[in-house]
């Protein structure tokens, strides 16, 4: 079995550029984190609702995803193709809202984080989360010029599977 070693600290050498587009939530998700916005509305109180919306990539309409709102602070290495947009939840300093919040206020970050972010760049494939090669052939949001990938656009996708031993 693959035991990755790769930290998130990792993270704070890009731009948070995996958080440009919001993320898909899976079931339960959407419910855990308007609770805990609602828990906390203090610490939430300059996001404007919707918080959580449609999902607008083509096949996954009919799914649930974190808002995404205007950015214009990336580098210039960032991919021309993604939108200069970022999660509602990632605040100026680039850190996820939902783990930060749930660490100033002693709650487990994992019960509020989005798994999708959490096991980031691994994805779910077949049931089980594996590091995608990264390359460009491989990346199964490559559907040519207009949007040639995503995950194959990820600094940290090299230093995750040179990261991972089995
Ligand atoms: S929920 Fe947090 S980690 Fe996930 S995309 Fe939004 S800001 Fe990034």
């Amino acid at each position: 079995m693959e035991e990755s070693t790769y930290s998130q600290s990792e993270c704070f050498g890009c731009d948070a550029r995996c958080c440009h587009d919001g993320v898909y939530l899976k079931d339960g998700e959407e419910e855990r984190i308007l609770d805990f916005v609602a828990r906390h509305s203090e610490d939430f109180a300059d996001l404007k609702p919707p918080l959580i919306v449609d999902g607008d990539w083509p096949g996954q309409e009919d799914e649930r995803k974190t808002e995404k709102i205007p950015r214009d602070d990336y580098g210039d290495d960032y991919p021309a193709h993604f939108t200069k947009t970022k999660c509602i939840f990632l605040d100026d300093q680039k850190r996820c809202r939902l783990e930060y919040v749930s660490e100033i206020h002693n709650e487990d970050p994992n019960d509020v984080k989005p798994i999708s972010c959490r096991m980031f760049p691994m994805r779910l494939e077949n049931g089980k989360y594996v590091v995608p090669s990264g390359k460009r052939e491989d990346d199964p949001d490559n559907i040519g010029d207009e949007y040639p990938g995503f995950i194959s656009f990820m600094p940290c996708i090299n230093r995750a599977k040179d990261m991972v031993k089995s």
